[in-house]
């Protein structure tokens, strides 16, 4: 079971609160996107959810289990981000397989699973180069296999498209939709761009300073916005 939940998380940095008592419940295997304004706290709120970021109140549970404490490398979530650096040394699989190799997995293990992502991904004859020898959409497949490969109960995405051309963000779009109907991986995915959320969620969480001002299905929220910022927000062009 792999809903996740977000009860009354607040986050302060120093006396500062960029979220204040956040309550959000994403179910198993739903596609939910997080959207809002730049310094809204999306990106702090998906790197609680990922460990990477303390939280100072509140509680976060996968299924009934609180993970407040769990260090991040134990949490069984794979996040990608905007800044995917891929290791410019690597091959596209010792790229996809390094986080298997740091947890000591046997060596046949690591390849099935670098071929069976790379397969998904269109990535199979790609195993061999290096970085710099592909395109955009190229390294982005790759930093999407490098998590798909860890085989997670949780994926996390955090504006993973932003870095890419108009054209190649439309079809990296659709090839993520189709990885998540294929994997059906429960998915918290950021954006500041309303027509990726629109094209892409199941349900949409709008914030807005560190609020939830609402959360619903993309029609829902076209149809009927909670408030003028909800209507704003869905209805401005990006
Ligand atoms: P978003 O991803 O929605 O653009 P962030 O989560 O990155 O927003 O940031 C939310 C707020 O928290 C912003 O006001 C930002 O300046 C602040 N913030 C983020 N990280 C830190 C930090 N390490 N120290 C202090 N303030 C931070
Ligand atoms: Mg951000």
């Amino acid at each position: 079971m792999t809903d996740l939940t977000i009860r009354n998380i607040t986050k302060r940095y120093g006396a500062l609160t960029v979220i204040p008592q956040l309550t959000l419940k994403i179910e198993d295997g739903e596609f939910v996107v997080l959207v809002g304004p730049s310094g809204c706290g999306k990106s702090t709120l998906l790197r609680m959810l990922a460990g990477l970021e303390e939280i100072s109140g509140g509680d976060l549970l996968m299924g009934t289990e609180v993970i407040n404490d769990r260090p991040a490398k134990e949490r069984d979530m794979a996040i990608v981000f905007q800044n995917y650096a891929l290791y410019p040394h690597m091959t596209v699989a010792e790229n996809m397989g390094f986080a298997l190799k740091l947890r000591k997995r046997p060596r046949a293990e690591i390849d099935e699973r670098v071929d069976k992502a790379a397969a998904i991904l269109g990535l199979g004859k790609l195993l061999d180069r290096y970085p710099r020898a592909l395109s955009g959409g190229q390294r982005q497949r790759v930093a999407m296999g490098r998590a798909i490969v860890r085989d997670p109960q949780v994926f996390l995405f955090d504006e993973p498209l932003s870095n890419l051309d108009a054209k190649l963000r439309v079809q990296m779009r659709a090839e993520i939709k189709a990885l998540h109907q294929r994997l059906k991986i429960t998915t918290v995915y950021v954006t500041h761009d309303q027509i990726e959320a629109m094209t892409m969620a199941d349900k949409i969480v709008v914030m807005n300073e560190g609020r939830v001002e609402q959360m619903g299905t993309p029609l829902e929220l076209y149809d009927r916005p909670a408030n003028i910022f909800v209507a704003g927000f869905i209805g401005s062009p990006s």
